[in-house]
């Protein structure tokens, strides 16, 4: 490791974005390692040789965001596809659109309700909690679609991805929901949405394509950190608590598991991603990936899919969400102010910041921590 200036821990969206930042704003080189065999972190896709069809091996990725910055990142990498996210979601053998909108509570209450009487209809049920100052995530759920819709669409479901009562998680985890008075179904209303044209994979790729930036897989940071010279600054995109040898404990995570089949019917489910609401069915969702590529042609006759199941984090699993608790706040308190002694290290990303980013907000967060950062080294 002689030599090394910059070192960032982790090829994920957040290491390649500040690798590429190192490379082309201070001219230096930067080493980029990660554990895993493969770039792009939980972005990462492989093809699937039976049907050709591009899997997400973390599960759906799809790019969104508001911020041209970031756009204008990363398309000097890649084109997007026109992909539009759309969600359908089954409850007691029924399917609905998903967030909830104009046709979800029509077909749900089996009314016609027009957009300007969707406010009062929800008032009149949610008054009847007397929910004024919403404290968590069941009752932030219920101040803005009521009891039924809530035990419909959201109880069961949360209750499978964090196997925790609604009522101990935080209410911000509900606002990425949207909620419409219309029959609009998009999932995300940002300006700028899609796939990467030729996958993931060649996005990362690019992103790392550059004379200054090396990349050394299947590399363990953990068994290199006492190699590594003094002068090196450390951009460290793994878990916080895991740096500090857990040693004001754990962190509590969600980790995922995927059951990948290939499907023998050209098309499964009609969608890229249908959730499951009721709490008897163990999965959250069915990923069907060939229709993120409305572009592309499966001429197999067969689809891939995958079942999400959420479970408890444990270490040696991939961590996937924080899940934020009280207790979860006080010791990431401690772990930034262990980070806050650490000469040279830098903490990011999703599992350095314990922050439930989405890819886009990753991107931006790296942006600007180079801006911020990289020259005062
Ligand atoms: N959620 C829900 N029902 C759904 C989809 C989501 O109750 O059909 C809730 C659930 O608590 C979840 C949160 O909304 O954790 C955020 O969902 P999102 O789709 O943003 O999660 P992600 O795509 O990040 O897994």
């Amino acid at each position: 490791m002689e030599g090394c200036r910059h070192l960032v821990v982790g090829a994920g969206i957040t290491g390649c974005t500040i690798a590429r930042q190192i490379a082309e704003e201070l001219g230096e080189k930067a080493l980029v390692i990660d554990r895993r065999d493969h770039i792009g972190g939980n972005c990462h896709s492989h093809i699937n040789e039976d049907t050709g069809v591009e899997v997400h091996s973390y599960g759906t990725h799809i790019f969104h965001t508001k911020e041209r910055r970031v756009w204008d990142f990363l398309n000097q990498f890649t084109e997007f596809n026109s992909y539009r996210h759309k969600v359908v979601t089954t409850y007691e053998g029924r399917t609905f659109h998903m967030p909830v909108n104009l046709q979800t509570i029509n077909s749900f209450f089996g009314i016609s309700l027009k957009p300007h009487e969707v406010e009062d209809f929800i008032a009149s049920k949610s008054a009847e909690e007397d929910i004024t100052d919403p404290q968590n995530l069941e009752e932030k759920a219920i101040s803005i679609i009521g009891r039924e819709l809530y035990e419909a669409f959201v109880k069961g479901y949360t209750l499978k991805q964090w196997e925790c009562d609604p009522k101990e998680l935080d209410a911000s985890i509900i606002t990425r929901l949207p909620f419409r008075h219309t029959f609009e179904c998009d999932y995300f209303t940002d300006r700028y949405q899609g796939l990467p044209w030729d996958g993931y994979t060649k996005l990362f790729e690019r992103i790392l394509d550059h004379e200054l930036i090396e990349t050394r897989l299947n590399t363990d940071f953990f068994e290199l950190k006492d190699t590594l010279p003094q002068e090196c600054a450390i951009y460290y995109t793994g878990p916080i608590d895991k740096y500090f040898d857990y040693c004001h404990g754990e962190l509590t995570w969600r980790s995922l598991r995927f059951e990948y089949r290939v499907e023998d019917v050209p098309d499964y489910q009609g969608t890229s991603v249908m959730n499951y609401a009721d709490i008897d069915v163990p999965y959250t969702r069915i990923h069907e990936y060939q229709h993120l590529h409305p572009e592309r042609e499966n001429t197999s006759g067969r689809t891939v899919t995958s079942r999400e199941f959420s479970m408890k984090w444990k270490q040696g699993d991939e961590p996937y969400y924080p899940v934020n608790t009280d207790e979860d706040r006080k010791r990431l308190e401690r772990y930034f102010e262990e980070a806050a002694k650490q000469e040279n290290v830098h903490f990011l990303g999703r599992l350095g910041q314990y922050k439930y980013y989405d890819m886009d907000k990753a991107v931006l967060a790296a942006l600007e921590f180079c801006d911020s950062k990289l020259n005062n080294n």
